[in-house]
């Protein structure tokens, strides 16, 4: 079981200049086939799936608890998708456009037609995510080997797509999860190692730059975060520390264990998009018959019902 805290792991600024298509880009690392959707369900069935528990518990406890912090990952990303999309689309009343005439030229047209301007579990192209992207073989050594080369290839989105946006909030996304998926990299790599013998801490980092170029992962590097193996639990997967022990392969410092998730913060409240569902431009909310007809079916004919319940809030009119 999952128990869920209403937390975000990192601290997300609001985007400087909201882009759909920094949005789309982004989108890669959430339903790319080396997106967190991707890392959240190849573990997360591993850990179902695995057989012979008792004789392998420090791997099938390390593949659970790592499952667990993925989870707030789609969740990081998720928030970083929506908050590049708030504010991208017009809100006055302009009676020569469309209200979402921009989304017309955007890359994604998904994040209008499909959603709210909203993240959907799909990649950057528009591919939605699919479960072909899960591997779980029945053979620890082989989950362990795609696990680690999983966690090297979103590394190696996560650089890409740092190169494509400069935004701060994009950028503190990407920063905090070079690190922590840095430490997941380090957990296979050590697992392996316990496994085999063979020092596969030594082919790291890929691709070839350190966490430490990138100013918003350095100052996590700083306070050692990566490091650090979060126990996503309030009693289970002790084992782990005997995996995540010894030093760190790039700069030597001490692996630790630390019990219990990260603090995390309050998750962003995401502002309404009005448009989404006023035809005409966001003043005009919903169609007042429309909502009328729906009041009378739940309370009787007899009810007397604003005709601007739900409809949304008043912005000022642009002149015409
Ligand atoms: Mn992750
Ligand atoms: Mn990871």
């Amino acid at each position: 079981m999952i128990l869920r805290l209403d937390r975000l792991a990192v601290d997300l600024p609001k985007p400087k200049n909201p882009s759909p298509n920094d949005a789309a880009a982004v989108q890669e690392l959430l339903g790319g086939k080396f997106g967190e959707m991707s890392t959240l369900m190849n573990y997360t069935f591993q850990s179902f799936n695995f057989r012979g528990r008792e004789a392998y518990r420090p791997y099938y406890d390390l593949i659970a608890n790592i499952a667990a912090e993925e989870f707030g990952h789609i969740e990081a990303v998720t928030y970083t998708i929506n908050m590049l999309l708030t504010g991208t689309t017009p809100r006055g009343d302009d009676p020569t456009t469309a209200p979402l005439q921009d989304a017309a030229n955007w890359r994604n047209t998904y994040h209008t037609i499909a959603t709210g301007q909203q993240a959907y579990c799909g990649d950057s192209m528009g591919n939605f995510w699919t479960g072909q992207n899960v591997f779980s073989s029945g053979n620890l050594k082989l989950d362990l080997l795609h696990n680690f080369f999983l966690e090297v290839g979103a590394r190696a989105n996560k650089i890409r797509v740092y190169e494509m946006t400069k935004d701060p909030c994009a950028r503190a996304m990407l920063g905090y999860l070079l690190v922590r998926g840095g430490v997941h990299v380090v957990a296979y790599a050590k697992a392996l190692e316990k496994l085999s013998g063979v020092a596969v801490g030594g082919l790291l980092p890929i691709p070839d730059i350190s966490n430490k170029r990138f100013p918003e992962a350095r100052k996590h590097e700083d306070k050692g975060l990566h490091r650090i193996l979060y126990r996503f639990s309030p009693d289970d997967y002790r084992k782990i520390v005997e995996v995540w022990n010894g030093p760190h392969p790039e700069d030597g410092q001490p692996l630790e264990v630390q019990d219990g998730p990260p603090e995390g913060f309050k998750p962003p409240d995401l502002e309404e998009e009005p448009q989404l569902t006023a035809p005409g431009g966001p003043d005009d909310g919903p169609d007042p018959a429309m909502l009328k007809e729906y009041a009378d079916r739940i309370f009787g004919t007899s009810a007397k019902v604003s005709m601007n319940a739900g409809a949304p809030k008043k912005v000022p009119a642009k002149k015409r």
